[in-house]
């Protein structure tokens, strides 16, 4: 399953929005393919969709979909000693498939920044830095050879070369890979060198309680959002201290407090929803009288694979989807109106599914 990871400087709150991430943690009974690793946080994904499904089928149960945050700070502590972020944080960086940066936007006296002074800039500059430097020493490791051997007019290594050298001039201005513009035949090349800075990367800046209302008139978040802004990554504004007490309350309690705290939705349910669209991740609904559920899918999959995902036999005896999208279904006010409307689709094998189709697989056994 793909994951998120957490990382960030000491003392910026990943800890505190780790624990809050396990605490609203989704019933894992629900999930048995989940790992089960202390460092792993499994949430489920906040979809308003699954609420108007259930509203319109009254099914028996409602199962949402859900996905999982690594905590990259957890795995490391003890795990590498003295300065530096060690090499151990980046092997469990390259295993995670997108990152979620942690920047500490609050000021607090009482808890020391480990560089001094809250910057929440020459922090992300400090993280990207050591991750565009281990990438560096990947490219330096190959960049040699690929050359000798394009020079011998080997076609492969050409094409790694210019890739390669691509890579280092944007890696020699501290640029990361993601900025760098590949076509589709370059990033197969690049997907196989397996760098942390190609990885998809979103920011969260963490508050004090005071700003999580308003956070405009915070100058760190300002900051955050214009550096995010440069290379088109999102700002989500958490204070991950009240987070702690939000994910230990649902339904109406949790409305009621995120009332008084006078926001809408609550920073990690806009966490989890970015960091799995950063991901590519999309949903797709089934929605039956015993069950209406929500189930994860890689953008780009087609409609047998994405059977595959509530059951290998449903992928490999797959006929065909009937398929309907979420606003003509609720449009029509039930199923067999929207049949009527001519709005549920008989789809194939080549079907590409899209995010928020309700889904009825026909399958052979
Ligand atoms: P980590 O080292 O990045 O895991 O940081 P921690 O989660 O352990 O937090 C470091 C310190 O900052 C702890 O004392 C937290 O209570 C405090 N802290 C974390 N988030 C917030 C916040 O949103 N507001 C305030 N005032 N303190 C916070």
């Amino acid at each position: 399953a793909l994951t998120a990871g957490i990382v960030g400087l000491p003392n910026v709150g990943k800890s505190t929005l780790f624990n809050a991430i396990t605490q609203a943690g989704a019933e894992s009974a629900n999930y048995p393919f989940c790992t089960i690793d202390p460092n792993v946080g499994i949430v489920e994904v906040p979809d308003y969709r699954l609420q108007k499904l259930t509203e319109l089928v009254q099914p028996k149960k409602t199962v949402p979909t859900a996905f999982e945050f690594t905590d990259i700070a957890g795995i490391v502590k003890g795990a590498s000693k003295g300065e530096g972020l060690g090499n151990k944080f980046l092997s469990h960086i390259r295993e995670v498939d997108a990152i979620c940066q942690v920047v500490r936007c609050f000021a607090d006296e009482n808890i020391t920044h480990v560089s001094g002074k809250v910057d929440p800039i020459s922090d992300i500059e400090t993280i990207n830095l050591e991750l565009i430097l281990a990438d560096m020493e990947s490219v330096e490791k190959r960049i040699g050879r690929a050359e000798k051997l394009a020079k011998q007019k080997d076609k492969d290594s050409a094409a790694e070369f210019e890739v390669l050298a691509m890579l280092r001039d944007a890696f020699e201005t501290e640029k990361p890979a993601r900025s760098v513009e590949f076509t589709e035949e370059q990033l197969k090349v690049v997907k196989h060198l397996h760098l942390l800075t190609i990885k998809p990367v979103l920011y969260v800046a963490n508050v004090s309680e005071d700003d999580v209302a308003d956070p405009s008139g915070n100058e760190y978040v300002q900051k955050v959002r214009e550096y995010a802004a440069k290379e088109n990554a999102e700002v989500i504004v958490v204070c991950a201290k009240i987070e702690e007490e939000i994910a230990e309350l649902e339904g109406e309690e949790k409305q009621m407090f995120l009332e008084e705290l006078g926001i809408e939705e609550s920073g990690l349910d806009q966490l989890i929803r970015a960091a799995y669209s950063l991901l590519g991740l999309a949903t797709y609904f089934t929605a039956g009288v015993q069950e209406v559920r929500a189930w994860t899918f890689r953008k780009g999959m087609k409609a047998p694979q994405c059977a595959g995902v509530i059951h290998s036999d449903f992928e490999r005896g797959f006929i065909r989807a009937e398929t309907v999208s979420f606003d003509d279904l609720v449009a029509a006010g039930n199923y067999n109106a929207a049949k009527e409307a001519g709005k549920v689709r008989l789809e194939g094998k080549e079907y590409e599914v899209k995010d928020g189709d309700v889904m009825h697989f026909r399958f052979n056994v």
